[in-house]
């Protein structure tokens, strides 16, 4: 039976990839930060599909939390597998406006807690392990004006899966990444535009914003043995934009 970590897996994309791969038979240990309603909500569900779920609260920006999360794993089984999902953007603003220890949180949720985790991962995973980066189409577009430091954080992520899928190709780990592009979740509200998606959707070439449901097809899909040749590599969903 594969057990997976997911990140930020009680909410948005990482609540989608909860279920997806609990329909594909994972056991999940599902990472949040402080929303315990979700977290109870995503895990009963999950529950439902005849896996075994917990959820993990814990600010992954801290050594304790990526310790609490890989101790609830360690219970469960042998690791096969993490999502790096969790991630937050937190205000739209040019940098030169952004207070500058929510610059260093960003890139500490974004890039920092992924390669930790990554880290603590592999001294569990055996040959067939899988490690996901959720990362962003932010990475190659740069979000000027919005978010420039989440868009160089998730680039970090995007070219860690690069060297690392390279450097433990040999071990018979896989490591990519998914970069979504505007997806329908409650980020955009919580980061302080709730009308962000009605407005972006229109310049997305697909003419619409994505759903948490095709993020999650795609993790699963990269997760799966249907994917073993694929290593090393990002792949974008992000409705062509
Ligand atoms: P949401 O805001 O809907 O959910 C974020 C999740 O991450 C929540 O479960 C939250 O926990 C958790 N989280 C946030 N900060 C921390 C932290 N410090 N420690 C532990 N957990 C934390 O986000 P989305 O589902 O929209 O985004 C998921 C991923 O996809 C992120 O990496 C994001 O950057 C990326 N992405 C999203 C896009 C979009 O358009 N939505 C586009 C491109 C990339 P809690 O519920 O407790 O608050």
């Amino acid at each position: 039976m594969p057990l997976t970590v997911v990140t930020g897996g009680t909410r948005g994309i990482g609540a989608a990839v909860a279920a997806r791969l609990a329909a594909e038979g994972h056991d999940l240990v599902l990472g949040h930060r402080s929303d315990t309603e979700s977290a109870a909500a995503t895990v009963a569900s999950v529950r439902e599909a005849g896996v075994r779920c917990v959820s993990v609260a814990g600010d992954l920006t801290t050594d304790e939390g990526i310790e609490a999360l890989l101790s609830a794993a360690d219970e469960l089984g042998p690791l096969t597998g993490l999502v790096n999902n969790a991630g937050a953007t937190y205000r739209f603003a040019p940098l030169a406006e952004t207070p500058a220890d929510e610059v260093r949180r960003t890139i500490e949720v974004n890039l920092t807690a992924p390669i930790l985790l990554a880290r603590a991962a592999l001294q569990r995973l055996d040959r067939g392990g899988v490690i996901v980066n959720i990362t962003s189409g932010a990475a190659t577009i740069g979000s000027p004006g919005e978010y420039v430091h989440y868009a160089a954080a998730k680039a970090g992520l995007d070219l860690l899966t690069r060297g690392l899928g390279l450097e433990v190709a040999d071990r018979g780990i896989r490591v990519v990444a998914v970069a979504p592009g505007l997806i329908a979740t409650e980020l955009h509200a919580t980061t302080g535009d709730p009308g962000r998606v009605d407005r972006m959707a229109p310049q997305i070439p697909l003419g619409r914003a994505g759903q948490p449901a095709e993020i999650a097809d795609a993790v699963a899909w990269l997760m799966s043995e249907a994917a073993s040749y694929v290593t090393a590599t990002t792949l974008r969903v992000a409705g062509g934009r």
